[in-house]
């Protein structure tokens, strides 16, 4: 058995039938002034229902998503996103509520917020929680202005550098240079951070020290403790990247490593969905240094009832239309209280087995760069490729024709030609065994066929800088190009 993959060259409904002017009842709405209407009449092509119902269905199954194959994007952490919170999220009074409604109309939706507050602030081991931030990096860049505002509040002035080390995650340093900080990156090694490293640029310039534990290479720094207990012998504010908490849920926690504050990627870790561009959702904990500094409406309890509080003086202020993405946050309640503490325990447990299972049988045929035993997720490198004139790029867009997602490629930058694979816990052994096949058989063919995919999909290799720098995203009346 393999994975499939539907395979349609769909045509846009202009290219099906020419469009005519529209007649009948979408020409004439009676009673619509005639301000309103188009100045030209509009040309819209006449096809049965049928028809229609085809093209759409047709279209929605050249999409790519969780559940239609595996997805092992690594730092992404795409698990099934369980129906069971789609449906308590949709109910009636969840769904048909307003942000604007009055306080007293929503006790149950605010009831529910402070409660998944208290389960994350349990979770990260720091109490205080916001759940205003609408994704990770968007946590990252309000955690660091409280940071700056905790250090304008102290008069350090002097404090404006962020260290990262070479791992991190692209966002790290591009929201550091978003809140004002200037960025340095330490050399990590064996894929950690070295305290002895780290010291040489700590100072009295350190602002924060922005760390992924697990890290992008799926280690756990083995240094964490030292690392924490430098960083505050400089004064700086130790943060937490915790997108993906996938590996030491249940386990261990950011509060229990040293850090001050950390952001949650609820759509990475809590099962709500993500891709293509959102929406996204996240949770930004803190200690009690931080605390003052997060984001308001903060939410507050008086004897039995809930209400927004924004009597906070020292925070960073607003930083959310409404009050987060609610429906999302719904999602992620629903994740936390479906599993309980065993289950998500053993969220941890099955994610890190299925990344060491996968690891195992994948690192026969390319090499580890880094130790072998992982947590969530695991890099290869495919400069092997390389003897065959081939790339790791190739390699990903080979594994395309097989029917799954290709890996996440090139990050990080410090293992040449990298591939990061994530298998999280919702996938079984049988999907990791057809990945292994297909991964396997991609390997084994020609460097001509490998060089030359996709030859399966609907569209074949495209100019990688043109996608990314030309973006046509509207179809003009006008015959479309032929695909690349
Ligand atoms: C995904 C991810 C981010 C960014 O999160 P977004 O929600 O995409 O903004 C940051 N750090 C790590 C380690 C990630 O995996």
């Amino acid at each position: 058995m393999t994975f499939r993959q539907a395979r349609y060259d769909e045509p846009l409904l202009w290219e099906v039938r020419p469009p005519r002017e529209a007649t009948g009842a979408a020409a004439a709405l009676p009673g619509v002034p005639a301000r309103l209407l188009r100045k030209r009449p509009f040309q819209w092509p006449e096809l049965s229902e049928l028809e229609l119902a085809r093209h759409f269905t047709r279209l929605s199954q050249m999409n790519f998503g969780i559940e239609t194959a595996f997805y092992p994007l690594g730092s992404c952490t795409m698990k099934y996103n369980p129906r069971v919170a789609e449906v308590l999220a949709r109910r009636e009074g969840i769904a048909g509520l307003h942000p604007a409604q009055p306080e007293g109309t929503v006790q149950g939706i605010l009831e529910l917020l402070y409660d998944l507050e208290s389960a994350l602030g349990k979770i990260t081991g720091l109490p205080h929680v916001s759940l205003q931030i609408a994704a990770g990096a968007h946590g990252e860049y309000i955690a660091l202005l409280m940071t700056r505002a905790y250090f304008e509040e102290r008069q350090e002035h002097e404090r404006t550098e962020v260290l990262l080390p070479d791992t991190a995650h692209g966002t790290n340093p591009a929201s550091a240079a978003m809140a004002g900080f200037t960025t340095r990156e330490i050399a990590t090694e064996g894929g950690c951070v070295r305290v002895r490293d780290l010291k040489k640029v700590l100072g009295p310039k350190t602002a924060a020290f922005m760390l992924t534990n697990p890290n992008t290479a799926g280690l756990f720094e083995e240094e964490i403790l030292e690392i924490a207990d430098s960083v505050h012998a400089a004064g700086g504010v130790l943060y937490y990247d915790g997108a993906n908490l996938n590996g030491i849920l249940g386990k261990t926690h950011p509060g229990k490593m040293g850090f001050d504050v950390a952001h949650l990627n609820l759509h990475k870790t809590f099962g709500t969905p993500h891709g293509g561009g959102g929406p996204g959702d996240g949770a930004l904990c803190a200690n009690d240094r931080l605390e003052p500094y997060l984001p308001v409406p903060r939410i507050r309890k008086d004897g039995e009832r809930y209400c927004w509080d924004y009597e906070h003086p020292r925070s960073v202020g607003k930083v959310k239309s409404f009050f987060g993405n609610a429906g999302l946050l719904v999602r992620a309640y629903a994740f936390i209280l479906a599993h309980g503490e065993e289950g998500l325990e053993a969220v941890s447990e099955r994610s890190v087995l299925n990344a060491n299972y996968l690891g195992q049988r994948l690192g026969q045929h390319l090499p580890r760069p880094f130790k072998p035993l992982v947590k969530h997720e695991f890099l290869l490198s495919g400069a092997p490729l390389k003897e065959k004139g081939l790339r790791t790029l190739d390699l990903a867009k080979r594994l395309l024709d097989e029917g799954v997602h290709a890996p996440t490629v090139y990050f990080p930058a410090i293992v040449e030609e990298s591939l990061m694979i994530e298998p999280p816990e919702t996938e079984s052994k049988r999907e990791l065994d057809l990945f292994y096949e297909a991964f396997k058989r991609s390997l084994e063919d020609s460097p001509e066929n490998v060089r030359s995919a996709p030859h399966n999909l609907s569209v074949s290799r495209v100019d990688e800088v043109r996608a990314a720098k030309e973006l046509i995203l509207s179809h003009k009346d006008q015959p479309a190009a032929p695909h690349a």
